[in-house]
């Protein structure tokens, strides 16, 4: 059968070869296999359901939780000639069932659903009368806890397969999978393992970057003055901080859009819509913003604060470039971001997830403080392998020397031991640096041989260094209400004097501006 599908891609879609990864996943589902396909975004998932959509008999139902891109993926769908139609709330009950009724005529080659739909009995009756071959799960870490977006309608789909007459196979799509998302999602959907296809999360023309210590709102309007005539985001952590950065760069005549969920629909659409067709070269949002987004030309995607996880960002800052040419990913690191994320977490996640929400979130905070490749870094937190570095990132690209800074690690090691490794960051900074602080001597945490050892430096300083110490896993960190920090095993080792740790000679840190949003 898959002799038929390189004559499809170019007959329907004027392609003349396959991507990385296509072939083979278009050939493991002809084959009858359930697989799981693992892409970046702009990678080329579609066609891997839909082209074997077009061989196979029936109608392929695609699961996707994305309600506003169904309509713009079915129209691009119609325009070259395949029937296709899409099923969700934005539907009336009479459309909707006239859709059905045409489905169980067999007029579709693609049905495209809303999750939510599998929650009602009445749809899943009419699904049995339905010739269905595949079902096509995108975005499919919706389906599991461990990823960023769980979506509990997800779960219906195993049930939706078990009531089938014909069991279907499943084409599970996602791009954001670290190793325990995809296990869960091939356990979930009764995926073997062995049939996960994963393509390179290498985007060779992105180069990304971390800033730390600078003003960063200064740093944002050099940037843009110097970017001025190129389109991108610019992230934000919070709905204020958007309206906030909005109104300046509006003030100084940068010609800019914003985008989060606090806004009214018709606002969103417009302001949207200006952004994609390039009326406004900047768009300022949360992270409500770009799911489904098909702008190409996106040349920077910058983040003015950290957001929660690697997930988060990989995919906000892989809007960037879609076109394939050279963009960049810029990260505005200050401490404080830390915190807010803390705060989000606390106030969104429910109780059994918070511990693993800060896990991923100290992997984000690793990720500003490495000093490795940091496209590398990303690469290996999805679970790649064999990386490299990629020579254009940030931390590639920084010529500062590295110095040696063993003896000054030993030195907060030994603190955190003598502290009983069992407080967090800022105080065992601030006994470092010999605060006067009341807990620090209230716990008589001044008595100690290392209180002050490296007051010749300032605690945010020193806290800094700390969390460098994390990024290279010589210190650990017990999550919960108030964070600990231990000494790792490998720490251990530095202690002991086995091996040396090399830093870059740091970079003063700066005065945030006041007006930092
Ligand atoms: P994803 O769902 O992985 O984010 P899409 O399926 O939306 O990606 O594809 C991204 C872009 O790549 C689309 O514009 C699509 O038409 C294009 N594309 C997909 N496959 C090929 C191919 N084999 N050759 C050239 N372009 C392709």
């Amino acid at each position: 059968m898959f002799e038929k599908a390189l004559p499809l891609l170019e007959s329907h879609f004027g392609y003349n070869a396959f991507r990385k990864g296509q072939e083979q996943a278009i050939r493991s589902v002809l084959t009858g296999e359930n697989t799981i396909c693992v892409m970046p975004t702009g990678g080329g998932k579609s066609i891997c359901y839909q082209i074997p959509a077009l061989i196979l008999p029936g109608t392929t139902i695609v699961i996707s939780p994305l309600i506003s891109l169904m309509k713009d993926q079915v129209d691009a769908l119609i325009q070259v000639g395949i029937p296709a139609t899409f099923i969700n709330s934005s539907l009336s009950f009479k459309e909707a069932n006239e859709r059905i009724r045409a489905a169980k005529q067999g007029k579709y080659k693609l049905l495209y659903i809303a999750p939510e739909r599998l929650e009602s009995y009445e749809f899943l009756e009419d699904l049995n009368g339905m010739e269905i071959p595949l079902v096509a799960v995108d975005e499919a870490h919706c389906i599991s806890q461990w990823g960023h977006d769980f979506r509990p309608s997800y779960r219906h789909i195993q049930q939706m397969i078990n009531n089938l007459p014909e069991r279907p196979n499943v084409l599970a799509l996602t791009a954001t999978a670290t190793p325990r998302v995809r296990a869960d999602i091939c356990h979930l959907l009764n995926i073997d393992e062995n049939n996960t296809i994963i393509t390179g999360f290498e985007r060779e023309n992105l180069s990304f970057s971390v800033i730390k210590g600078q003003d960063r709102v200064k740093y944002l309007q050099a940037y843009l003055k110097k970017n001025e005539k190129e389109a991108g985001i610019i992230y934000a952590a919070t709905r204020k901080n958007v309206d906030q950065l909005y109104e300046r760069l509006r003030k100084e005549n940068i010609n800019v859009a914003r985008y989060h969920a606090g806004m009214g629909d018709v606002d969103r659409a417009r302001e949207q819509e200006r952004f994609l067709e390039d009326k406004a070269s900047v768009m300022v949002a949360t992270s409500a913003f770009g799911m489904g987004i098909d702008k190409s030309n996106i040349r920077y995607v910058l983040h003015f604060q950290m957001p929660k996880n690697m997930e988060s960002y990989y995919q906000e800052a892989g809007r960037a470039g879609r076109d394939g040419l050279e963009s960049e990913c810029i990260l505005l690191y200050s401490p404080q971001d830390v915190q807010v994320q803390r705060f989000l977490i606390d106030q969104s996640s429910d109780r059994g997830r918070i511990t693993q929400e800060l896990e991923k979130l100290q992997q984000m905070v690793d990720y500003c403080h490495t000093e490795s490749c940091l496209q590398e870094f990303i690469l290996k937190y999805f679970g790649e392998i064999e990386t490299d570095t990629c020579n254009r990132c940030g931390n590639c690209l920084d010529s500062r020397t590295s110095i040696d800074v063993t003896k000054e690690a030993q030195m907060v090691m030994s603190c955190v031991i003598r502290m009983g490794q069992r407080f967090g960051k800022n105080i065992t900074a601030q006994v470092l640096t010999g605060s006067k602080n009341k807990k620090v001597t209230e716990m008589g945490f001044n008595r100690l041989t290392t209180y002050g050892i490296l007051k010749d430096q300032g605690a945010k300083e020193v806290s800094d260094f700390i969390e460098f110490l994390i990024s290279q896993e010589l210190i650990a960190i017990e999550q919960g209400q108030f964070p600990t920090i231990y000494v790792s095993p490998k720490g251990k080792d530095i202690l002991l004097g086995h091996e040396p740790v090399y830093r870059r000679e740091a970079v003063k840190v700066k005065e945030v501006s006041k007006n930092d949003p």
